[in-house]
């Protein structure tokens, strides 16, 4: 869902850490099942993909740079046989975006091997990495998720069982994770305590296996029916013996990353009874109410735009148009446009439709403004085509925080919301006007089973404590003090 207009270009949107797949079917072409589950949840990363499979006896493993049908082709997935697979697609936040940093992590702990995938990240992994050299560990690479498979391997390797393991983590790291876990016999699935990056489970029709993804999107792809989540806290282990459930930590306050409804997830996926594609549609009936405009015409940036400005259209009676075309087969992997082909206007992702928008009044539904420089080539693209008036409405509140979970704005100093003031965000992008839903707004939209949510992002909220280095590199003391912080 990456809407820069230019391929290669830092996105003006918050970028998603990561997806993550796991299957446990004895009999199945499991490797394959990991590629369907991981070419539906594509949209959270695109830098690498991987699986890795167990197959009773070892881990075998392909991952590599690029999208996932880049990735994988038959041969590959020919050469990965067996019963469990984990798979991963990954947008680096914590620790680069090279080979060595591609997912799954594979470590041997003794002769026991392990692959993991992780989605989200560890708030500080200092302490941790400190204390694994004291117990002799090398790290090899810079990932929190290799933290994360190390400080598991430590227990596996005093007391022989994976699930003391994952305990073990669970207690001595903090942060945001989902994570999927395969030993050459076992998949494992867990969850951090507030339960903030998603993670569902799902049951291949009769009783053929076991499917855990980050969105339901990917349970559907491969045919598995939605169960339910794993829980915050939780640990699901499936093997032979069956699928076993214990709690490898308290749950905390629920706090669910309330951006997944905004902006990352499919619109086909369910969240906590909810379906996001109707949440979006809620936040433009909203926002059309509390950011009325006098326009001829309502567009929606593509994708996660087009719900809400369905939703806005629907509520303010003014007719929705398409305006703007998406290409869809562009990731960030692609080659990246020179400086020169920037200045000549290069649109590889985004182009509007002149024939649609010229004369016309526009009022332009967007998801979020991070760092404002798309909202601003949106602007003067569509003016270029001919709008005489464009005012933007966007269906989150001013992004004002970083996020320390997963999501790759980790200083305030990147958010423009953070740094000018509304009619200087306004002048900036160049457009009529600029309104933004408000939080109860966007909390109102949302229907789904349980109200914890994660909002740090425009709250300053943070549901698991930032570290006071953290919060020194992200600038947050220098403007808030100790504010609405924990
Ligand atoms: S701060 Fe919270 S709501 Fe915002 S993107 Fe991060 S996890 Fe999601």
């Amino acid at each position: 869902m990456t809407t820069s207009l230019f391929a290669g270009e830092r996105p003006d949107r918050p970028e998603e850490a990561c997806a993550v797949f796991g299957v446990y079917a004895p009999g199945e072409d499991v490797a394959r099942l990991a590629c369907f589950g991981l070419q539906a949840l594509q949209h959270r990363g695109q830098e690498s993909a991987g699986i890795a499979v167990g197959d009773g006896d070892t881990i075998l493993i392909h991952k590599d740079l690029g999208l996932v049908d880049q990735v994988f082709d038959e041969e590959e997935l020919a050469h990965l046989k067996g019963d469990i697979a984990i798979g991963h697609t990954r947008y680096s936040t914590a620790g680069g975006g090279g080979w060595k940093e591609s997912q799954p992590h594979v470590s041997a702990i003794d002769d026991e091997l392990i692959a993991l995938a992780h989605n989200g990240t560890l708030v500080d992994t200092a302490p941790q990495r400190a204390w694994l050299a004291n117990e002799g560990v090398q790290l090899y690479g810079h990932t929190d998720s290799e933290v994360a498979a190390r400080t598991i391997g430590v227990d596996i390797r005093r007391a022989g069982r994976i699930r003391s393991g994952i305990k073990l983590m669970m207690q001595q790291l903090h942060g945001a994770y989902a994570i999927v876990l395969a030993s050459p016999t076992a998949l494992y699935a867990f969850r951090d305590a507030c339960g903030i990056r998603p993670l569902s489970l799902g049951r291949l029709p009769n009783e053929r296996g076991w499917v855990v993804a980050s969105e339901t999107c990917g349970l559907d792809a491969v045919g598995a029916q939605f169960v339910r989540d794993v829980e915050p806290g939780e640990i699901v282990k499936v093997s032979s013996a069956g699928l076993e459930s214990e709690q490898g930590i308290e749950p905390a306050k629920r706090a669910f990353c309330i951006f997944e409804y905004v902006y990352f997830a499919r619109p086909d996926s369910v969240f906590d009874g909810e379906v996001v594609y109707h949440a979006r549609r809620r936040m433009g009936r909203i926002l059309a109410c509390e950011a009325p405009v006098e326009a001829d015409m309502v567009l929606g940036v593509p994708d996660s735009g087009v719900p809400c400005a369905l939703g806005y259209a629907e509520k303010s009676g003014i007719p929705y148009g398409d305006g703007i075309v998406k290409n869809r087969y562009v990731g960030r992997t692609f080659i990246q446009p020179t400086q020169e082909m920037r200045q000549m206007g290069i649109r590889i992702k985004l182009n509007p439709l002149p024939s649609m928008i010229r004369g016309k009044r526009l009022v332009v539904i967007d998801d979020s403004i991070v760092r404002g420089n798309t909202s601003k080539k949106l602007v003067e693209m569509l003016r270029d085509a001919g709008a005489a008036e464009v005012h933007l409405r966007i269906v989150s509140p001013e992004v004002m925080w970083p996020c320390f979970y997963g999501i790759d704005t980790d200083t305030r100093d990147q958010l423009i919301s953070a740094n000018l003031s509304h009619d200087e965000v306004c002048r900036h992008i160049g457009c009529d006007s600029l309104a933004f839903i408000s939080l109860d707004g966007l909390h109102e939209a949302i229907h789904s089973d349980h109200d914890g949510f994660c909002d740090a992002c425009f709250s300053g909220v943070y549901p698991v404590a930032i570290p006071g280095q953290l919060r020194q590199k992200a600038c947050l003391d220098a403007v808030s003090g100790d504010g609405p912080l924990p």
